[in-house]
């Protein structure tokens, strides 16, 4: 019988951080606050300090940080937002709850947003361009910061998967008027639960977020404008602050996995490996592959007690959810997606794995290839 080797291992984890979770939460249950405590407020503090910038606003999810990002850009009903369509759903849903209406433009062969394809898709319905930092790897965000300028049309970043990812020594997210983060379970700076945030460097904004996710309430009783329920939970802020100081530490390990993934792998010819430049700092959410027969291999390593994920299978333009709500996209302007989608496959990379494991995956990898 295999032992398999987990995709993620949320239980070691939560194991090793135990105590240390544990009296931190002590701490909380004695002040007994629950909404918009210290913890949050230290959470915001740390991660502004940590991406350098002006603001950071702590949230419920990454996806409520998109839907207010883009509604304070000035996003409204039958806009356009140029987007990439390989992303989890989330990034088109906080478009599409707007009112405004997802406009695809193809990705490169790293699989993020190109920048040639977006400036070919602005209209004069274009309020904004959101690219997704998919898999920790930055977009190029030069050319897209010099489209953003040509046409005034304001840059909002997916960095969702890509916290600590830099663009030539700057942190994504700190390109654009704003950047949204998710600290979703899965992700490389995770909580017990659901989180998110947003940072930018425009105080208004800011300040409009901190209303939009607390009902407009400002102070105690008077409320601004009409609002949501979307803040981040004290308890989920405490968990976030012990982890934030483990960060650093995960990306280091999760690029060493890498690392030995390409020497590994480095010389088959049936598997092209994630993109790598001196510019680019990725901090491997995913680690992404592209291989010939992919459901085949992804077969035989499940046969072998490895498991790997698809991010995405579908493109979201492909989903019931588009389709019924929008008039069908020619798919075949998108070869670059399309050829992916029947490429990609996310390898085990969380920094839980040991030598053994990624060597292990290799191996049956080459097996499976007889390379
Ligand atoms: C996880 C993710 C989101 C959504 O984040 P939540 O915190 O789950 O709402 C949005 N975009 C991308 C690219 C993601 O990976």
């Amino acid at each position: 019988m295999n032992k398999t080797i987990a995709y993620v291992n949320l239980v070691k984890q939560a194991k090793q951080e135990k105590k240390e979770i544990f009296d931190s939460l002590n701490k909380l249950f004695r002040d007994g606050q629950f909404i918009l405590g210290n913890e949050t407020k230290k959470f915001e503090n740390s991660i502004s300090n940590y991406l350098k910038v002006k603001e950071c606003v702590a949230l419920n999810s990454g996806t409520d940080a998109l839907t207010f990002g883009l509604s304070l850009i000035g996003v409204r009903k039958g806009d356009e937002v140029i987007t990439p369509p390989n992303s989890f759903i989330g990034s088109s849903a906080a478009i599409v709850h707007l009112g405004a209406i997802p406009i695809f433009a193809d990705v490169r062969v790293d699989q993020n947003i190109d920048p040639i394809e977006i400036e070919k898709k602005i209209t004069k319905k274009t309020k904004a361009i959101m690219p997704v930092h998919l898999s920790g790897l930055p977009c190029d965000m030069e050319k897209i910061m010099k489209i953003s300028k040509k046409y005034n049309l304001p840059v909002i970043e997916d960095a969702a998967q890509a916290i600590g990812t830099k663009y030539r020594e700057k942190f994504v997210g700190t390109y654009g008027e704003i950047g949204c983060f998710s600290a979703h379970p899965l992700k490389n700076l995770n909580a017990m639960g659901d989180a998110g945030y947003l940072v930018t460097n425009n105080k208004k904004i800011a300040e409009k977020v901190r209303l939009l996710r607390n009902h407009g309430i400002k102070g105690r009783d008077k409320v601004i404008s009409f609002g949501f329920v979307s803040r981040m939970d004290n308890v989920q802020a405490a968990i976030l602050n012990i982890r934030l100081k483990k960060l650093k530490g995960v990306i280091n390990t999760r690029r060493a996995n890498a690392r030995l993934y390409f020497r590994e792998l480095g010389k088959l010819k049936n598997v092209k490996l994630p993109y790598e430049n001196k510019n680019y700092f990725h901090t491997y959410h995913t680690f992404v592959i592209q291989a010939e027969n992919r459901n085949e291999l992804k077969k035989h390593l499940e046969q072998k007690g490895i498991s790997t994920k698809i991010h995405y299978p579908y493109l979201i333009f492909e989903q019931d959810a588009y389709k019924k709500r929008f008039k069908n996209i020619n798919y075949k302007k998108f070869p670059v997606s399309r050829e992916l989608n029947k490429k990609i496959l996310t390898l085990p990379i969380n920094q839980y794995m040991t030598v053994k494991e990624i060597k292990k995956i290799c191996i049956e990898i080459k097996n499976f290839y007889k390379d």
